[in-house]
């Protein structure tokens, strides 16, 4: 692991990323991803690695959530943005990676389903009802809402809600200006993820996208945040 945190530091090129990204996601040795054989031949031109049972090729980051991105690097720093201080909008990050805003935006909301993905897990999450952050929601879409009025959240851990929300709702109206209600869910997990970032290292959290499946922008676009959200790891 040693040796990876200085490649990672001194990485430079798509290439070098995707060396980083194949250790991560095979760190004990190469597994076929369809039938799980051990040994494969390395296809240095293409950065592939073929099956030598069943001829299947894959890469660093073939079936994973980078599975066909291109930009290697500009993802890993996006994702590594997470780290810094203050968010990434969406603005500032195409102007740093020399992209359009659309790119960005899928990028940083990719990322952040992805987080979403691997911290919230159910138990132990905070409840947090919509109403609640109506000061730093926005309606960005005319598209119809995931919303049950009736849907209470448990009150069980109400006064660790409340003591949350104004720190909550300073993150969204400071950084983003306010966020939109469909996409609001991931913007909360961004917040959960910085502020127990001490639990997280910058491999630690790249493994995370060398895991899953492939996200399409579509399945961003149908994305929307429930009624009541969920903040991980309050404790
Ligand atoms: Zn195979």
């Amino acid at each position: 692991m040693q040796d990876l945190k200085k490649l990672l530091a001194q990485a430079e090129s798509d290439s070098d990323y995707r060396e980083i990204l194949w250790r991560l996601r095979w760190s004990s040795g190469f597994h076929c991803p369809r039938c799980d054989h051990d040994r494969a031949y390395h296809l240095p031109r293409r950065e592939l690695y073929e099956c030598k049972l069943c001829g299947l090729q894959s890469s660093a980051t073939s079936g994973t959530f980078l599975h066909g991105v291109r930009n290697l690097r500009g993802w890993v720093e996006a994702i590594l943005s997470l780290f810094e201080i203050d968010g990434r909008t969406a603005v500032s990050m195409a102007i740093r990676l020399d992209r359009g805003y659309a790119t960005a935006w899928f990028m940083m909301h990719k990322i952040r389903l992805v987080l979403y993905e691997a911290l919230v897990r159910g138990e132990g999450d905070l409840e947090i009802s919509c109403d609640l952050l109506k000061t730093a929601l926005f309606k960005a879409s005319s598209e119809t809402m995931y919303v049950s009025p009736e849907e209470t959240p448990s009150d069980l851990r109400s006064h660790e809600v409340a003591q949350l929300v104004p720190e909550l709702v300073a993150f969204l109206v400071g950084i983003y200006k306010g966020v939109s209600r469909k996409y609001a869910q991931l913007y909360i997990t961004e917040f959960s993820f910085r502020r127990q970032t001490c639990r997280f290292d910058p491999l630690n959290l790249l493994s995370c996208f060398v895991r899953g499946r492939a996200l399409s922008r579509a399945k961003l676009r149908a994305y929307s945040a429930p009624y009541i959200m969920r903040l991980s790891g309050s404790t």
